[in-house]
């Protein structure tokens, strides 16, 4: 995923970002389009070395038009802080752009559809560090089928950037009892990485296979 992501160099980040929002508010590339009040494309710097994905926009995040409002973004708010993270610093947003109709699910075909603009983030902001808020986002950019209670808090390399799956805030919001103390812990870790004082997805997995070599 790292390898073709290609910033051109002479565009500047504003114009990037324009490009991008403009992209998504025209975009009628799935069924998505027709139910929406606002598309929500992602907020924050192209430089973040972090950036937060979740799978799709809330009622909250499609009446105002941001990512993780309302009370989901309260649960996230106060994680980022505990981690000692700043928002300011860390790129925001979802697979799918538009509000899936009752909060349903974004079918397979959807987060094909939404993949285009969510590559551009991916080659815009070429994050170090990805944490992926619940089953759905981290099954996605795992792609396979995985489970947030058995996979919260690994360190996983996708092409050389370290993928941290976690509980989503609104698991938080609906009361499961593990997913704010595992999302802040998971974002702490993820801070710990981008300092240097946690290995890389990269590194982790290197051990790993050490420990598993034929002969060891
Ligand atoms: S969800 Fe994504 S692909 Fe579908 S209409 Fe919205 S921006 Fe386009």
């Amino acid at each position: 995923m790292a390898s073709d992501l290609m910033t051109p160099a002479a565009v500047s980040p504003a114009r990037l970002k324009r490009e991008l929002e403009r992209a998504v508010r025209a975009c009628t590339a799935c069924e998505l389009y027709s139910g929406r009040t606002t598309p929500v494309v992602g907020e924050g710097p192209f430089d973040a070395r972090l950036m937060v994905v979740g799978s799709k926009p809330r009622r909250h995040e499609d009446l105002q038009g941001r990512p993780f409002a309302g009370g989901t973004g309260n649960v996230l708010d106060q994680a980022l802080q505990v981690a000692g993270l700043d928002k300011q610093d860390v790129y925001l947003t979802t697979l799918v752009k538009c509000r899936p109709g009752d909060d349903r699910p974004a079918t397979a075909s959807e987060v094909e559809a939404c993949s285009q603009h969510f590559r551009t983030q991916l080659r815009l902001v070429r994050p170090e560090v990805i944490v992926a808020l619940g089953s759905f986002a981290a099954s996605v950019l795992l792609r396979r089928p995985v489970s947030i209670e058995r996979v919260a808090g690994y360190r996983l390399d996708i092409q050389g950037i370290t993928l941290i799956p976690t509980y989503h805030p609104a698991d938080a919001v609906r009361g499961v009892p593990q997913a704010a103390v595992t999302l802040r812990r998971d974002l702490t870790a993820a801070k710990a990485v981008l300092d240097g004082r946690l290995p890389t997805g990269a590194q982790t997995l290197a051990e790993l296979r050490s420990r598993t070599a034929v002969g060891s």
